[in-house]
């Protein structure tokens, strides 16, 4: 059997997934680490996945288990034994399980667009606990449960995760069904219902105080201290620290995959909402995995978005282009001063953004061009040698929108979701809020899907990339639709 790795873009190590690590042994402050697991190439996976496909079912973590790593190393019966008691547990606390979620064609808001492109729409708001969140640290139950398996060892480890609502749910969800012991690191305001929520399915939870910014978010410090003092495992939704969440999330860009091939359709682009960048990035690695795989033949282009009150994808997107164009003889009139106000520096790459959107189409045809070239690889290698150069902790006004759930400081999975962004073609954009509350309303109205803001977010980039031309009017595009609106439940 061929063997599923995880593979660091720094020191080019290897490491197989029996040794249990959940991020780079050898990870240094200033360089990029960020473990991404690798299917092999060859049949195997393929098939596997067309043949669970094509048999029915529809449980997320059955019908994928070929690109799950704890399939992998527990062998079908001993994963669906573990798999099939989690999923009882699931059903009987949450009142529901991963199934795959519905993949619906949105005429009415594609023309309330005024597009004549299919508008397609993954509805993740009926998901464990209302989010896409708990499908990606299901992955994570799984592979510890199939760690502890093949190690013989009968004591659950305690979890730990930082986050300001739907990822801590969706954690709380699964270390429950699981029988773990997990600690939420959640700011200080965060939502009475949600802290409620929390309390009520046994988490521990941790309220943190807001700092300034400039030094990262403190819930996330909190959590560091707490995996290096206590030895807690990192239960977190952000593939930095634990790997294994990106593979749970990729079942989602699986599922859309899957779904559009069942009725013979293609997405030219998707747009997404980015705040850690766990959802963005497992959506483009399933992408990137499909077209090794041959279940498509090119890759999408991969758009992403962020809210002006918090951009730091953006901001190292935009970096990244200027660096290329600059190596390459290319006009790109934005200057960046590290040293500078931040606050000055953010406003000129927001007036950039806005003004020069030729210069960022040229630049970035090209980077999709040339990709493989060593001008563009050596930007690349430069993205994981000095991370520190592109993407920094949000050092800005203190960040605020109404898609609050993407106001991350950093973008955590930022590495390996801008080079499949670049590699695609795809673009980013600084949302304005007009532009997030009209897709809210919009999304709700249009679809009647109970989407809230953060997650009708990657509709407001939408139009704005359609405003801007980077999106033409007739390509099909796909949405994700990730975030359950309790600010209109009962
Ligand atoms: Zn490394």
């Amino acid at each position: 059997m061929l063997k599923v790795f995880l593979k660091c873009p720094s020191c080019r190590r290897d490491y197989e997934i029996e040794t249990g690590i959940f991020s780079c042994l050898d990870s240094r402050p200033r360089e990029e680490h960020t473990l991404r697991r690798m299917l092999p190439s060859g049949p195997e996976v393929s098939d596997g996945i067309q043949t669970s496909w094509a048999a029915g079912s529809r449980q997320t973590f059955d019908v994928l288990r070929h690109s799950i790593s704890a399939h992998r190393l527990l062998g079908h019966d001993r994963y669906h034994r573990v798999l099939e008691r989690v999923a009882e547990q699931l059903l009987r606390l949450e009142d529901r399980d991963f199934r795959v979620t519905p993949l619906t064609e949105e005429p009415a808001l594609a023309s309330a667009l005024g597009r004549t492109g299919r508008l397609w729409v993954k509805d993740e708001t009926g998901n464990v606990t209302g989010s896409h969140k708990g499908r990606h640290l299901m992955a994570t139950l799984l592979y510890l449960e199939a760690l502890r398996k093949l190690k013989g060892e009968s004591i659950k480890k305690v979890l730990a995760i930082y986050s300001c609502g739907n990822a801590a749910l969706g954690a709380a969800a699964v270390a429950r069904a699981g029988g773990y012991e997990l600690h939420a690191f959640v700011p200080e305001d965060v939502d009475p219902a949600v802290a409620a929520m929390l309390v009520e399915r046994g988490t521990v939870v941790e309220k943190i105080p807001r700092s300034g910014t400039g030094e990262g978010d403190p819930c996330y410090l909190a959590f560091q201290e707490a995996l290096n003092q206590n030895g807690w495992l990192p239960f977190a939704c952000a593939g930095n620290d634990n790997w294994s969440n990106i593979e749970g999330g990729a079942t989602l860009g699986w599922e859309m995959m899957m779904q559009l091939g069942d009725r013979c359709e293609r997405i030219d682009s998707v747009v997404i909402q980015v705040g850690g960048g766990a959802l963005a990035r497992s959506i483009a690695q399933a992408f990137e995995e499909a077209l090794q795989l041959g279940f498509i033949n090119a890759l999408p282009r991969i758009h992403v978005c962020q809210p002006e009150g918090g951009f730091p994808f953006v901001r190292a997107y935009l970096l990244v282009l200027g660096e290329i164009a600059c190596r390459s003889g290319r006009s790109f009139d934005l200057s960046y001063d590290q040293g500078a106000d931040p606050v000055v520096q953010l406003q000129r790459t927001v007036a950039f953004a806005r003004a020069r959107p030729d210069q960022i189409q040229e630049a970035a045809a090209f980077v999709q061009r040339s990709f493989d070239s060593p001008l563009v690889q050596a930007v690349l290698d430069d993205m994981a040698g000095k991370p520190g150069h592109f993407m920094w902790p949000w050092d800005g006004s203190a960040p605020h929108s109404l898609a609050h759930g993407i106001l991350d400081d950093l973008t955590y999975d930022w590495y390996h979701l801008l080079r499949a962004v670049l590699r695609s073609g795809g673009r980013t954009e600084i949302l304005t809020e007009d532009t997030i509350r009209s897709a809210y309303e919009k999304s709700q109205h249009h679809t009647g899907i109970p989407v809230c803001p953060t997650g009708a977010s990657g509709l407001a980039g939408l139009i704005q990339l359609q405003a801007s031309g980077a999106i033409d009017r007739g390509e099909s595009v796909g949405l994700f639709f990730t975030g359950f609106d309790r600010s209109k439940a009962e």
